[in-house]
């Protein structure tokens, strides 16, 4: 029921074949038991000074006891290496199909349609500036006319999808950084520059996969060399983040432990087609400043843990200042089942006024930010273990750590936000964009007004 409510249809199979493999491994468990109790009481009769004492049927011979002694030890041997062969794919079999399944789903999570939380900024609300969105320029015609984007070139180069930025749009981008870093270090986030290339088995457990429930293909892999684990390009800054702790065992008194990562993002958007395909909305590579927490597992017996809550809830507060202090009207949504990935438990996307979204079926609105709590799901996967010292006889348990990740600020669609709403003509008639004060500091100006 999770997969289909989730729309992982092809993956609805998964539990019940599970429950058959794991019932045939119990079988096979038993017969191994068994064999192997068996294998152990001839071994010893064979070590025994006297193996003919307690054979079951002593032959008349002594050396024709033990011949058949060892016949049946080595033809259990074989049988059991046999069965292990097999129960070893079994398991692997079990764990392929297990990793593939999504996250349990928050209670509060609707099923089909997002729910309205609450907006940001509603003074700021076309209804209450009186802005009609199908009157504003988009952000490709503005970055055209300002000289701030240039996607001409980049389809020569590199083809749809890609772009430059010039001129103040590139200080923009660099401003843009520079506020979520600081605003996020405020918050308590240690400041990370992570790889951009991890391994695909990184990608994977942490709920990535090469291509999407639709087949299509999300993730670029790097050319796999004869021997040597494959990689791919880190879709977000997320899986090397997550991948700092994988392997380890942390002290529950260590965590929660909160990171910041700024890193380009890498995603093939196979199937992405239509309007949004348009100018930034939708990119293959992108700066994104990323958000990550470990919290502890909740304490023993409990299945709901407050510490991750309380940290889900502290990076929306933070997410919401950043986008509140550029100026955005945002609107903030609970996400349905069907929204989540496969490693989300809960989901809060963040959507922004954009004006040129007005005839796309979101309406004129388009994510910027999303936040997810995975609970133990990506940690089961990465073997990051938690050694429990509260509330059980010290370092006895080990738990899974919960993770949760959030945008801080991903360039290009806020690029698109301020760009189509900070759009104005000055008295000369000449048109403008307003840098949003708390930027004005690194793009050294208050209005940008075409190429100087
Ligand atoms: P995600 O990591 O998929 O939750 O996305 C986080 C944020 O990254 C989104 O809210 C968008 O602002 C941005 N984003 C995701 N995919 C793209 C893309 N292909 N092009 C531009 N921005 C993107």
């Amino acid at each position: 029921n999770n997969c289909l409510s989730r729309n992982y249809k092809s993956l609805a199979s998964h539990p019940p074949t599970i429950a058959n493999l794991y019932s045939e491994w119990i079988t096979l468990q038993l017969s191994l038991r068994t064999s192997r109790e068996r294998h152990n009481l001839l071994s010893g009769r064979l070590r025994s000074a006297s193996p003919l004492l307690d054979t079951d049927t002593p032959a008349a011979d002594p050396a024709e006891s033990r011949a058949a002694i060892i016949a049946e030890a080595r033809a259990l041997k074989d049988q059991i290496a046999e069965v292990e062969v097999k129960e070893k794919q079994l398991q692997d079999e079990m764990k392929q199909l297990a990793l593939a399944l999504p996250n349990t789903t928050h209670p509060s999570t609707p099923s089909k349609e997002p729910r309205l939380l609450h907006y940001i900024n509603p003074h700021l609300s076309p209804a209450h500036l009186g802005n009609d969105p199908a009157d504003a320029k988009t952000h490709t015609q503005i970055g055209q006319e300002l000289e701030l984007l240039d996607f001409s070139s980049a389809s020569t180069v590199s083809g749809w999808g890609w772009y430059y930025l010039l001129n103040d749009a590139v200080l923009l981008e660099q401003a843009l950084i520079q506020y979520a870093l600081q605003e996020a270090r405020k918050a308590g986030f240690t400041l990370v520059a992570p790889p951009s290339m991890v391994y695909s088995h990184m990608a994977s457990a942490c709920g990535f996969r090469p291509r999407d429930q639709n087949d299509e293909q999300q993730i670029y892999a790097i050319e796999k060399k004869e021997g040597k684990a494959g990689h791919v390009l880190a879709g977000t800054a997320e899986i090397p983040l997550a991948g700092m702790l994988a392997d380890t065992t942390v002290l529950e008194e260590q965590l929660p432990r909160k990171v910041v990562g700024v890193s380009r993002c890498y995603r093939a958007e196979a199937g992405a087609r239509g309007v949004e395909s348009k100018g930034l909305y939708r990119v293959h590579e992108f700066t994104k400043v990323e958000l990550f927490a470990w919290a502890p597992p909740p304490a023993e017996g409990e299945t709901s843990n407050p510490v991750a809550e309380k940290i889900f809830d502290d990076i929306l507060s933070l997410q919401e200042r950043i986008l509140s202090g550029l100026g955005l009207h945002c609107r903030v949504l609970e996400m349905p089942a069907t929204d989540l990935g496969a490693s989300a438990h809960r989901k809060i996307d963040i959507e922004a006024y954009i004006p040129s979204r007005h005839s796309t079926s979101d309406g004129p609105w388009g994510e910027v930010s999303s936040l997810s709590n995975c609970t133990d799901y990506q940690a089961r996967r990465l073997a990051t273990k938690v050694k429990r010292t509260k509330g059980v006889e010290k370092g006895s348990a080990t738990g899974f750590a919960w993770t949760l990740n959030g945008t801080a600020l991903a360039v290009p669609r806020v690029l698109v936000a301020l760009l189509e709403n900070g759009y104005s003509k000055g008295r000369d008639g000449v048109g403008r964009v307003r840098v949003p004060e708390v930027l004005q500091k690194w793009v050294g100006r208050e209005w940008i007004e075409g190429a100087q």
